[in-house]
């Protein structure tokens, strides 16, 4: 079932909270097999499953392609037909934003938003936060189901609940991925064909660094610098970082819980891939 306002997913989730566990799946559409799984793992952990496309314009930047991000609503509809989900929300930018975005309510999270990302991507963060926020009120979803793709969104989005007592379960999906290796997303088809035979090479690189890490290289700045060294040859990279996994700061060499992040252009695309490193 499509549904475009708030009053009516609110009346279907009404007649339904009852009997069953409602879980959320936040998108911003385009879907791909990255989006599937996280929409499978939502009907492994409840029997209501509410995904949401809404391609948010507060967590774009004036210079960002919010007018050209891929719009494919009614593929996404197909797929998420055939995976039978119970409902797909699909409000316009008025129904989530009926103020100008300048004087609504922001939801902001200090420190961790303005780190990766969110240095270059300024009010990032603040957009996302705000918008999940509104989906969490609006569904009032038992669990909700995040991508650890963009690593930094999960965590941002554990200390949201945390901070602002959601009682909703985060559950984490782990990287879908192309056969070469490219983390799956919509901003991969803004590639050339040339940049799509490179584009892997991204992940090449957190694979060969965290190899390193597990040989015994514990000097993180060395590392950093030399794979982003190695990368600048395609890629304009924005950061390529070891960080502690659990809480995304520096990490000291007795931490074993580690995270390796990057973020890099290649042609018009930002790209962004993670890895896990356990010491
Ligand atoms: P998006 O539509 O890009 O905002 O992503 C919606 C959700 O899907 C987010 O929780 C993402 O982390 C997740 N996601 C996107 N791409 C992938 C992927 N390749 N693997 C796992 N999760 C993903």
């Amino acid at each position: 079932m499509i549904i475009k306002d708030i009053p009516t997913l609110r009346e279907q989730l009404l007649l339904n909270r009852q009997q069953k566990k409602i879980a959320l799946v936040p998108t911003m559409g385009n879907l791909h097999a990255g989006h599937l799984q996280l929409v499978k793992l939502a009907q492994q952990h409840g029997n209501y499953v509410v995904v949401s496309i809404f391609v948010n314009p507060m967590q774009f930047g004036p210079n960002e392609d919010f007018a050209s991000y891929p719009r494919t609503l009614s593929d996404d509809v197909d797929k998420l037909s055939q995976l039978n989900v119970d409902a797909i929300f699909t409000p316009t930018i008025e129904e989530i934003y009926p103020l100008k975005l300048d004087v609504q309510t922001q939801v902001s999270i200090p420190l961790i938003s303005n780190e990766l990302c969110g240095f270059f991507r300024p009010g990032f963060f603040t957009g996302i936060a705000t918008v999940v926020t509104k989906l969490f009120n609006i569904v009032q979803p038992h669990v909700a189901i995040f991508g650890e793709k963009d690593f930094q969104q999960l965590q941002i989005i554990r200390q949201l609940v945390n901070d602002l007592c959601f009682d909703i379960e985060i559950i984490a999906a782990p990287i879908v991925r192309e056969k070469d290796g490219l983390a799956m997303s919509s901003r991969n088809q803004y590639l050339q064909p040339q940049e799509r035979l490179i584009a892997c090479n991204l992940y090449q690189q957190l694979q060969k660094t965290a190899e390193k890490m597990l040989s015994g290289n514990m000097d993180f700045h060395q590392l950093e610098k030399a794979a982003q060294n190695s990368l600048s040859t395609n890629f304009k990279v924005d950061y390529f970082s070891v960080r502690n996994r659990n809480n995304l700061t520096q990490p000291t060499t007795t931490d074993r819980e580690l995270i390796l992040l990057v973020a890099a252009w290649l042609g018009k695309a930002r790209l962004i891939d993670n890895i896990f490193v356990d010491l």
